[in-house]
């Protein structure tokens, strides 16, 4: 038979998932000792039952709370309901996981008309008045606005049934938390003996922070309320933490050691909420402390430093997407993190390169090399175009090589720029992609322009553009397809690359060693001739030039057939790269350019979990990249894979290729802290 509820000594974190994060630190809480006001939990599972039960809580579970309720009489020492010594209680939901919409607690339960009267002969009825003030409003705000009821137990019943309730309105319609299989895990309730935060100046209630919550800095801080009267959500009311200090000697020096034990108990920064009664600190709760990005950096720098935690734990507290935020506020925390990270990972993190400003980008940010030069940067300015008009159309023999070599001097300057900043680390550069019909000009403005700068009549522009163009430019002419039909593209790019190789080795004497990348290869054959052209043209180089340089020739995986096929690619080239856009485009049949209200529409009816050009798709994108790489390295045990493109800063799609053995990923240079981060985090979870 299940239990529904467990008193806090019968608990323990291994049953967060029952007991919700508060039921679970509270036990765990008493378990080690510290002063927590004895309660007990009611557990999610019996949240569940509620549900199944049409929102009743059955006989059963209200034995249970009644037996549990006993036990807390007992140890308290007070009667719920008695006249006399009556035991008031607190009920709080707690939830077992973050996001979940979480009712407020009700206080003082176990007060009514009766009993009040009779505790106001007593004395202090101030006191009394306020509690009896605090039970309604926390009741009205969380049961609902009816008078509270004067039997305690009803009211004790109606105040979980609520919480039951909230929770279970809470996630109806709610596709993302049903999703996210929260449903099935159900709220549960903690209820807890009353600790009095306004018996008097001797009184308050607080909350604390292990570290500060803003900056991280290990500094316990917060705010209490004295005596409080009023609700602990009015501000002007609260005191900063470090009065307590002088306010409430004990009880302080007592809060500053058990901030100390539960961070080294739970290993990480807390929020906690505390109750002073008479001079005696009693903790409510704990959990771990919310934190900003440059927080959540700096706590867990200094906790690893402190020896609370790993370099490995540190560097999985941070979130890669976040943490590069956090760079300004504690810079020395995180550069440690960057290089623990650097020190964990295994994947290399490359960068992918679309300007002459990412340049600097990626050699600021740590990038051990290029994993994709998008050539198009340089050759498709606009200044360019002339020059790539008469390369395309012009009929005359003379001034197509004339064009040729001014393209081959831009991209051989632009090369240069790039092995001279990236020295010996590995540059893979693209030959061109982009479809033709998508780059030359359309108007007949541009056409006439350029007819007039390159001596081409108009008229056989207008044919060219005629000819060029494309239903479907992404499934068009572009990739390796135009060094196929136009050989003299790959030809130039080629000596481009190896002649600004040779200048810079020259120049620097350091080795510069370039991969030489065909995109869009689906046919191995499509791989031989290209890669002919390129072999051919990159040993003229180095003849002519007298001059010794190693190069290497690889391949985009990126058309599904090509990862199909790896093994008779992989015969043909020293590396693999995968363009998973490419690839999630042509398998899914989805194009990258024009699906994103569609897709975001397919995530919100539960069709797709993620965007699958964010994030790689494993089933499918995966499993072709899986099919890649292990006929790739059976056919070429030395071949290097990576992956590049938008997918390379995704924290997910980067453990992924951790798993799948990858030597390397290349993002966009802006991501590159945050890939570095992630890549590491792969490695660490992988190991575990
Ligand atoms: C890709 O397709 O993932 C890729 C890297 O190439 P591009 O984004 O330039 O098409
Ligand atoms: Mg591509």
């Amino acid at each position: 038979m299940s239990k529904f509820v467990y008193a806090f000594n019968e608990g323990s974190k291994d049953l967060t998932e029952l007991l919700g994060e508060k039921g679970a630190n509270l036990s765990e809480m008493t378990r080690i000792g510290l002063p927590v006001p004895f309660g007990f939990t009611v557990t999610s599972q019996a949240c569940n039952q509620y549900v199944l039960d049409g929102c009743t809580i059955s006989e059963d579970i209200c034995r249970e709370i009644f037996a549990k309720l006993e036990e807390l009489e007992e140890v308290t020492g007070k009667k719920f309901g008695s006249k006399q010594d009556p035991l008031l209680v607190a009920v709080r939901a707690s939830a077992g996981c973050a996001g979940a919409a979480i009712p407020g607690a009700v206080l003082n339960l176990g007060l009514n008309d009766a009993i009040a009267e009779c505790l106001k002969q007593t004395g202090n009825s101030e006191f009394v008045d306020d509690c009896r003030r605090k039970l309604q409003q926390t009741y009205a705000e969380t049961v609902g606005s009816g008078k509270v009821p004067e039997d305690p137990r009803e009211q004790l019943l109606a105040a979980i049934a609520a919480i039951f309730s909230a929770w279970n309105s809470s996630l109806d319609g709610d596709t993302d938390a049903v999703e996210a299989g929260v449903s099935e895990v159900g709220i549960a309730v903690c209820v807890q003996a009353m600790a009095f935060g306004n018996l008097g100046e001797d009184s308050c209630v607080g909350i604390a922070h292990s570290r500060s919550p803003q900056s991280g800095e290990k500094k316990l801080c917060g705010e209490f309320w004295q005596n409080t009267k009023v609700p602990v959500s009015d501000r002007s009311a609260a005191k900063p933490l470090d009065e307590m200090a002088e306010l409430f000697p004990a009880a302080f020096a007592d809060l500053v050691r058990i901030s100390e034990v539960l961070e080294k108990y739970f290993l990480d920064m807390q929020d906690m909420e505390f109750v002073v009664t008479c001079g005696k600190l009693y903790m409510v709760q704990t959990g771990t402390a919310k934190r900003t990005a440059a927080a959540a950096v700096k706590a867990a720098a200094d906790m690893a430093c402190e020896g609370l935690i790993s370099k490995e734990m540190a560097v999985l507290r941070v979130e890669p997407g976040k943490a590069p935020g956090a760079r300004s506020a504690c810079s020395e925390e995180f550069e440690k993190i960057l290089s623990w990270a650097d020190e964990i990972r295994t994947l290399k993190i490359r960068a992918n390169l679309d300007g002459a400003e990412d340049l600097k980008i990626a050699a600021e940010m740590g990038a051990e090399g290029i994993g994709l030069c998008r050539t198009e940067y340089i050759l498709l300015r606009e200044e360019h175009m002339p020059a790539l008009c008469q390369l395309l159309i012009a009929e005359n023999e003379q001034q197509k090589k004339l064009a040729a070599e001014r393209l081959f001097q831009c991209q051989k300057k632009g090369f240069k720029a790039v092995f001279k900043a990236m020295e010996d680390k590995p540059v893979a550069i693209r030959l061109m992609d982009a479809p033709l019909s998508a780059i030359l000009p359309r108007e007949e403005s541009d056409a006439e322009k350029i007819a007039a700068q390159t001596g081409i009549s108009v008229g056989r522009m207008k044919e060219a553009f005629e000819q060029f163009r494309e239903m479907n430019p992404m499934l068009g002419h572009r990739g390796c397809r135009l060094a196929v039909t136009y050989p003299e593209i790959a030809q130039l790019q080629t000596r481009a690359i190896m002649e600004a190789a040779i200048e810079i080795q020259q120049e620097s004497e350091i080795e510069i060693a370039p991969e030489i990348m065909v995109p869009l290869i689906g046919i191995d054959k499509e791989m031989e001739f290209v890669k002919d052209i390129v072999v051919r043209t990159a040993q003229r180089c180095c003849e002519e030039r007298g001059c010794v340089i190693r190069f290497y020739v690889g391949t985009m995986i990126e058309v599904p057939r090509a990862a199909l096929i790896a093994d008779k690619i992989a015969r043909e080239v020293d590396f693999f790269s995968f363009g998973a856009s490419d690839l999630t485009q042509m398998t899914f049949g989805f194009s990258r350019d024009d699906t994103e209200v569609m897709i975001a529409e397919y995530i919100r009816k539960g069709i797709l979990t993620e965007d699958p050009f964010r994030t790689i798709d494993r089933d499918g994108i995966g499993s072709l990249m899986e099919t890649a790489v292990k006929a790739g390295r059976q056919a070429k045990p030395t071949l290097k894979i990576g992956l590049c493109g938008e997918h390379g800063g995704d924290p997910a799609s980067i453990a992924f290729c951790h798993q799948l053995g990858l030597n390397y990923v290349s993002c966009r240079p802006q991501l590159l802290f945050a890939a570095r981060i992630a890549a590491a985090q792969a490695a660490i979870r992988d190991k575990k």
